[in-house]
């Protein structure tokens, strides 16, 4: 028998996975484009609650355009770590080209002259500085040179970016599942832009292609004994984690262990197309492994209704649950969810545990300090 391979795997070493499968999960009619990836991570190991890392590509197109602009032969070579690669290569994997740093700003600057160096500044710099690409910056000054190893001196390395697990390696086994939603938005420029990784994740990447990623590890765990119960906040995209949770909870179920109750609050605009993996959470519920799902879909009615909101319909059984040792997990966005929903966990100790308000917040934190109250949010 052969000696089993070693997986480097890491920012350095990346692992090339294999992209399997990808469903779309938001409906027609959806505002939103959310996919489920699958990845084959072989022998990668990780834990529920970690993220992937992912190194996006950037889009061909783009890269083309920048090199006819800047008159850049394909194959000029440049070295990046002592290694060598063709220009174009490098602008699709290695280099950042949606957001310019400071230092690329400042010797572009130098370039211009001063009539158009004042328009730079005017509309480039200040609050617009993060919101264009090279290519949109080259249109707009066209004759303006940069040598091949110049640019990729003054240019960032492109960053990776971070997706939820939404399985359990126990379940799941090799194929790991991601939920990603499409970023786009419209700069000051009037353009369409669109998130560099998650179009590359959503639309640019084909099924059987590999994606240079590695696991990073996160404190975002479920609790340490699995018969404790669990509550999961998670509207949108923020449903990934607990996905991974579920299955992990219903694989230990199924293996003979005492698994405690877990309770999902999910809410979207809409049920009829935003109901992410609305089959599989329905299935974990008519098997066990869920035991409670409350929903807010704010668009279905007049007035908006919010997961936060259902959490105060709720609110005697939830303090029931935290009274009882339930650990609190909140995943998904940052503005404003993830404030809205700890502002009525407060409300909740005080409403209901009548908690006096100056001794709320040394509530949340003891909560916080025994693992029971975590966030993943971004
Ligand atoms: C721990 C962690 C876990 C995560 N898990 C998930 C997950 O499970 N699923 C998921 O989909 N995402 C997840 N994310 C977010 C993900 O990492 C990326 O940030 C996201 O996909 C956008 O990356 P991108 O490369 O597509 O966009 P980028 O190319 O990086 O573009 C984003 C940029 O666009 C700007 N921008 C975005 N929207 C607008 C707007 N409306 N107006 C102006 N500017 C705007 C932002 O300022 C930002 O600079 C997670 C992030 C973290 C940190």
């Amino acid at each position: 028998m052969g000696e089993a391979k070693e997986v480097k795997c890491g920012r350095e070493h990346p692992y090339a996975a294999e992209l399997v499968a990808r469903e779309r999960l938001s409906k027609a009619g959806s505002e939103k484009d959310v996919y489920r990836l699958t990845f084959d991570i072989g022998d990668l190991d990780y834990t529920c609650g970690d993220a992937l890392a992912i190194y996006p590509k950037n889009d061909e197109g783009e890269v083309e355009s920048i090199l006819d602009m800047l008159k850049f032969q394909r194959d000029l070579k440049v070295e990046i770590h002592g290694v060598s690669y063709p220009i174009r290569d490098a602008l699709i994997k290695k280099f950042c080209i949606t957001h310019l740093p400071k230092r690329f700003l400042d010797a572009f600057a130098q370039k211009l002259t001063n009539w158009s160096r004042d328009i730079f500044t005017k509309v480039f710099c200040g609050d617009n500085e993060d919101q264009y690409s090279l290519a949109e910056l080259l249109a707009r000054f066209p004759h303006i040179e940069i040598g091949c190893d110049e640019l990729c001196k003054l240019l960032k390395k492109i960053p990776p970016r971070l997706y939820s697990m939404a399985s359990s390696k126990n379940a799941q086994k090799d194929k790991l599942h991601l939920i990603v939603g499409a970023v786009s938005y419209q700069n000051f420029l009037g353009n369409t832009r669109q998130g560099v990784a998650s179009y590359y994740l959503t639309s640019r990447m084909r099924v059987g292609d590999c994606a240079d990623v590695y696991i990073a590890t996160s404190s975002f765990r479920l609790p340490l004994d699995a018969s404790a119960d669990i509550i999961m906040v998670g509207p949108g995209t923020g449903l990934a984690s607990f996905m991974g949770f579920l299955y992990e909870r219903e694989y230990l179920k199924n293996a003979g262990h005492l698994v405690g109750r877990s309770w999902l609050f999910f809410g979207d605009q809409h049920r009829a197309s935003d109901f992410l993996e609305e089959d599989e959470l329905l299935r974990l519920q008519r098997t066990g492994a869920l035991d409670s799902l409350d929903l807010a879909f704010s668009r279905d009615q007049e007035h908006k209704i919010y997961v936060q909101d259902r959490m105060f319909e709720k609110r005697e059984e939830l303090w029931k649950w935290l009274s009882k040792g339930a650990n609190f997990y909140i995943c998904g966005d940052a503005k404003r969810m993830a404030g809205d929903v700890e502002n009525m966990l407060k409300r909740i100790a005080g409403e209901v545990g009548k908690i006096k308000p100056e001794e709320i917040g040394g509530w949340l934190n003891d909560l916080r300090i025994a693992n029971r109250y975590q966030k993943d949010v971004y």
